[in-house]
């Protein structure tokens, strides 16, 4: 029997821009409409930053509120997280969406440098972000962008703001963080399987990591993610034509490691999330 993996398309971000790619779906529609081809390709999860009209990274709850209505609407059962990362955004507006109550929404459990800058979380910000997910019913995606974050995860288990068994994300090859080398990747998952026993995993590949963390996933039981927000190409060659472009690479490798793609109410069981309304 094959197993189910929950492809999580990450459709848009905080930085790319449409001149990189013109696939890059910045609008609520275009994201809506992105996200459609992505589940019809096979991703069952899909995580959301919204964009202002000039682009850059944006906070407004109607425009969160537009992309969860049209993905609700379209894409039958699928998993809506929203991002509540930094980039361009002062950090009262970083939960300023959650009474939206999407189904999951990522939550980085400590500080990082990124290229340019400090991905600033501190203790009491984190522990702020994950009382109001449990106060509105969102389920965390714990973000580890570096190795302490995976015990700060269960220490906020310990003190009972984050339920068990979390979802982790694995965050690799962003400069600064956590390189996408194969030994960081086994030592992450034999620490998570050791301090969060029953924890549900993936890993995310940045830039051209992307394919390379993809298959490690596969191959490895854990699940996976693509989309335009972390790698704008398809291969070294060419720029993907669309987030369901990536999402096909990934189906079609699934064979070859014994694994599907899960449909969307495997993947809320999987996730322990309610079935869709
Ligand atoms: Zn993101």
């Amino acid at each position: 029997m094959s197993q189910p993996v929950i492809i999580t398309v990450a459709i848009t971000g905080a930085l790319p821009r449409k001149k990189d790619n013109p696939a890059v779906p910045v609008t609520p529609s275009e994201q809506v409409e992105s996200t459609h081809q992505a589940f019809e390709a096979g991703a069952s999860l899909v995580h959301v930053h919204v964009r202002n009209p000039d682009e850059s990274p944006g906070s407004d709850p109607e425009l969160f509120a537009r992309v969860q209505e049209g993905v609700r609407k379209h894409c039958p059962g699928m998993i809506v997280q929203f991002s509540t990362g930094g980039r361009g955004r002062d950090q009262a507006a970083r939960a300023s969406m959650l009474h939206l109550k999407p189904d999951m929404a990522s939550l980085a459990t400590g500080s990082v440098n990124f290229p340019a800058n400090v991905y600033e979380n501190p203790p009491d910000f984190v522990e702020g972000l994950a009382r109001t997910m449990l106060e509105h019913g969102i389920k965390p995606e714990i973000e580890v962008f570096d190795l302490a974050m995976l015990y700060n995860a269960a220490n906020l288990v310990k003190k009972g703001l984050l339920k068990n068994p979390p979802h982790v994300q694995f965050v690799l090859g962003i400069p600064n963080a956590l390189p996408a080398r194969r030994t960081v990747f086994d030592f992450l998952r034999s620490e998570l399987a050791d301090v969060l026993p029953g924890a549900t995993w993936v890993a995310a590949g940045v830039g051209r990591h992307q394919w390379e963390v993809n298959r490690w996933c596969l191959e490895s039981g854990g699940h996976c993610r693509t989309g335009l927000e972390d790698n704008l190409r398809i291969d070294a060659e060419r720029l993907a034509a669309s987030n369901a472009e990536l999402v096909t690479k990934i189906v079609r490798e699934c064979d070859r490691h014994g694994r599907r793609p899960a449909s969307a109410a495997e993947a809320r069981a999987i996730l322990g999330l309610p079935a869709a309304a």
